[in-house]
């Protein structure tokens, strides 16, 4: 069965702060993305090939904090942090800190397919950019209001938190997609702009191999968005596989002990969307929401937003 699922954060605005306008706006995002991805994998093309364009999509998007709607940094600039794997192989490709690159998935998979490291950063990963041509945006092409509005109220202070709504509920933007092809190879990509008004070079767990994305035919692939610093320090994506790995419990099962259970243990919010190498899809989620989205040869098809 192929099958892919794809989420562009978790956290989400309050139900009472979003619109029906804006909830069609992002359902229609979801749409695309999930479209996108899926029809790759309709015509037989590969996981890896889905997943990076699912992520491409929702890069595009002004909407979540990846790509074009990154957040700003301390400094009033976007640095993103992508990462991708293949189940089959165990190839990995990372990249964080970079700036200007409209797509950052695609680095990382270059990072996967055309060099012989998995994790390029800052200053190294440009270069390398360079070194393949990668055209640079301008900071306009980021520029979003909404991200502007958050970054200034909070800019002057030591604070630095994740993309949240205008209610300063917590909300991540993160995106990312996974995705069982028709060879049963997995695959999983994860892209952000990480926390506003961020510095010295933080990183969160989208870009770390293990902790906000993981892929292993064996088991399962995963991509997860909440606060970055818990799905390190739990090394989250990786929980997943291992649980099911080392202890046979079931995708739905092995996805549920690590965000319902192990992240709150340790406070920490968000979710995960995963995949198993017969098609399974699980997208549990411990905040009021999640943007997410699944389909699969057989007829499943979800969009979903809260938690009903
Ligand atoms: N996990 C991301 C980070 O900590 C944030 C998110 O999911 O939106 O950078």
């Amino acid at each position: 069965m192929i099958s892919i699922a794809i989420h562009g954060g978790a956290g989400t605005l309050l139900k009472g702060a979003m619109t029906a306008e804006k909830e069609e706006e992002y359902k229609a995002a979801l749409q695309l993305a999930l479209a996108k991805g899926y029809a790759v994998l309709e015509k037989g093309g590969t996981s890896v090939d889905a997943v990076e364009q699912a992520v491409i999509c929702l890069e595009d998007s002004h909407l979540f904090n990846a790509g074009k709607g990154s957040v700003f940094t301390a400094t009033g600039k976007h640095e993103m942090d992508a990462s991708i794997m293949e189940g089959e192989s165990l190839q990995a490709g990372a990249v964080s800190l970079v700036s200007g690159i409209k797509n950052p998935v695609a680095l990382a998979k270059d990072v996967m397919q055309k060099s012989n490291h998995v994790f390029l950063a800052g200053d190294g990963a440009m270069e390398f950019a360079k070194s393949l041509k990668y055209s640079l945006e301008p900071d306009s092409y980021f520029y979003d209001e909404l991200r502007y509005n958050q970054w200034q109220e909070i800019k002057d202070s030591d604070s630095f938190q994740l993309d949240h709504s205008d209610k300063k509920d917590s909300k991540f933007g993160t995106v990312g997609a996974v995705a069982c092809d028709v060879n049963g190879n997995l695959a999983a990509a994860t892209s952000t702009g990480g926390m506003t008004n961020k510095k010295f070079g933080r990183i969160g767990d989208s870009p770390m191999i293990g902790a906000g994305n993981y892929a292993n035919n064996k088991t399962c692939a995963v991509s997860c968005t909440g606060s970055g610093e818990f799905f390190i320090r739990g090394v989250a994506a990786y929980d997943v596989s291992a649980l099911m790995e080392f202890k046979n419990l079931s995708l739905n099962d092995a996805a549920a002990e690590v965000v319902q259970k192990r992240l709150m243990e340790i406070k920490g919010d968000g979710g995960l969307i995963a995949v198993d190498a017969n098609g399974n899809i699980a997208m549990p989620f411990n905040t009021e929401g999640m943007y997410r989205a699944c389909k699969n040869s057989e007829s499943l098809e979800e969009i979903s937003i809260y938690k009903d």
